[in-house]
């Protein structure tokens, strides 16, 4: 940006004080010259041209067997259809004297092929783009271009219609310096030290659209590569959000997994204590409910230690599991069965009231005898029952459910008693 800011003033001053584009016509030009004179049309004038170093001398012998006699010293540039634009020189300024009969008033003619107005090698079907301007004593004429108009002599002869009647300089076939009818007949002499067009390397206006069509293909560019580091950003930050977002659930999976461990118990995968708190206090009692009531079922294998004495403490584990398993395949999805220490359990039963808890008791009770335990045992268990009181504290009804337990256990075992 600072760089097309420093360029931008730069090139707009060296446009404005520099930047000078110069066409020399002169001696030492090398540029070719010629004569034409009125005798191509049975005139008798007659015009020569030297070279000095200095200068170019036409001498002008002008003879007035015609209406109109004349004499040119022409720099022709192009013999073809092809001229030379000249649209962009801004002046021109001329060296020259006169030595003669006549007023020192010079014509200065650019010739313009124009295709369906001039013919190639007939330099007299090429639009005449002329000025007069009176040769000083001393020192050069300015002439600024937009000075110069289409001669109406010209437009007559050729009968161009008003359409083609503009003043075009680019297409520029030769240049011609005159001596023309308005002079008197006699010796003319013109000596040419420099002729130059002048004018800018480039226009203001071509500049203008220069540095408007740089600054727009800047900014263009400037928004491309903003637009593709700010897609190339995104990529990155899209990919680590996609990384933090997976370890993220990477990190809750564990923590949950973690938590899980924390309220379960590994043998059985029953809830532990912290387990039935949690169910208690959270989520389990908030949202799966629609009532308040609860009952709780306390179970305890029959003679376990028992188990362990004969087969060993792996195979009373495997019976715990085993129990657990029966117990959890015949409670519902909204009960929870804990694991209250050794080989004692709890299911608590959300909605559920103490008649309807001793049905399941006795439904567990029964299913025991037909759960096929390890080694062929036949095992049993004894429930004590009992549902949570109005206004009742958690803990009040599981002492209650393990008195009824208790009880179950001293009458027997193998039953199932309601408190
Ligand atoms: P009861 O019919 O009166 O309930 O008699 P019981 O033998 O089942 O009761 P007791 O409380 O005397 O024995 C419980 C035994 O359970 C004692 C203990 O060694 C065993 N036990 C406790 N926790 C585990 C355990 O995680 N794994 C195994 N294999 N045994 C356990
Ligand atoms: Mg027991
Ligand atoms: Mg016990």
């Amino acid at each position: 940006m600072l760089g097309l800011i420093v360029l931008t003033i730069s090139l707009l001053v060296w446009q404005h004080f520099g930047m000078e584009r110069v066409m020399i016509f002169s001696s030492a030009s090398g540029r070719a010259v010629e004569t034409i004179d009125d005798r191509d049309e049975q005139g008798d004038s007659v015009a020569s041209v030297t070279r000095r170093p200095d200068a170019l001398v036409m001498d002008c012998e002008l003879r007035k067997s015609l209406t109109y006699p004349y004499c040119l010293l022409v720099f022709p540039l192009s013999r073809s259809d092809a001229g030379v634009d000249m649209s962009e020189f801004d002046f021109i300024t001329v060296d020259m004297s006169y030595e003669g009969p006549s007023t020192p008033e010079i014509g200065l003619t650019l010739w313009n092929f124009e295709s369906g107005l001039s013919k190639v090698g007939d330099t007299r079907t090429h639009k005449v783009i002329e000025v007069q301007f009176e040769v000083p004593a001393q020192g050069t004429v300015h002439i600024p271009i937009k000075v110069l108009n289409i001669a109406p002599w010209w437009l007559k002869k050729m009968k161009v219609p008003m359409q083609r009647s503009d003043v075009r300089i680019d297409n520029v076939t030769g240049i011609v310096l005159g001596i023309g009818s308005g002079y008197a007949t006699g010796h003319h002499r013109l000596v040419l030290r420099s002729l130059k067009f002048h004018g800018k390397l480039i226009s203001q206006n071509r500049l203008l659209m220069m540095l408007v069509c740089g600054w727009i293909l800047a900014a263009l560019s400037w928004l491309a590569y903003s637009l593709l580091l700010y897609r190339a950003k995104l990529g990155t930050s899209t990919a680590r959000l996609a990384l933090l977002s997976q370890l993220n659930s990477a990190l809750e999976l564990e923590a949950s997994e973690l938590a899980d461990r924390a309220f379960t118990d590994e043998l059985t995968g029953a809830l532990n204590r912290k387990g039935l708190r949690d169910a208690l206090m959270n989520k389990w009692r908030k949202a799966d409910t629609a009532d308040d009531a609860m009952a709780v079922v306390f179970v305890d294998i029959d003679h376990f230690k028992s188990v362990n004495d004969t087969y060993g403490h792996d195979v009373g584990d495997q019976v715990l599991r085993a129990f657990a398993a029966a117990v959890q395949r015949e409670i519902r999805a909204s009960d929870k069965l804990v694991r209250w220490g050794g080989e004692e359990f709890l299911i608590v039963c959300l909605s559920c009231g103490a008649a309807e808890a001793q049905g399941l008791a006795d439904k567990l009770r029964r299913a025991m005898h037909h759960q096929i335990w390890p080694c062929g045992m036949h095992l049993t268990a004894s429930f004590g029952v009992t549902a949570l009181g109005e206004g009742e504290d958690i803990g009040d009804t599981i002492k209650r459910a393990d008195a009824a337990l208790y009880q179950a256990k001293s009458e027997g075992r193998d039953c199932v008693k309601l408190a």
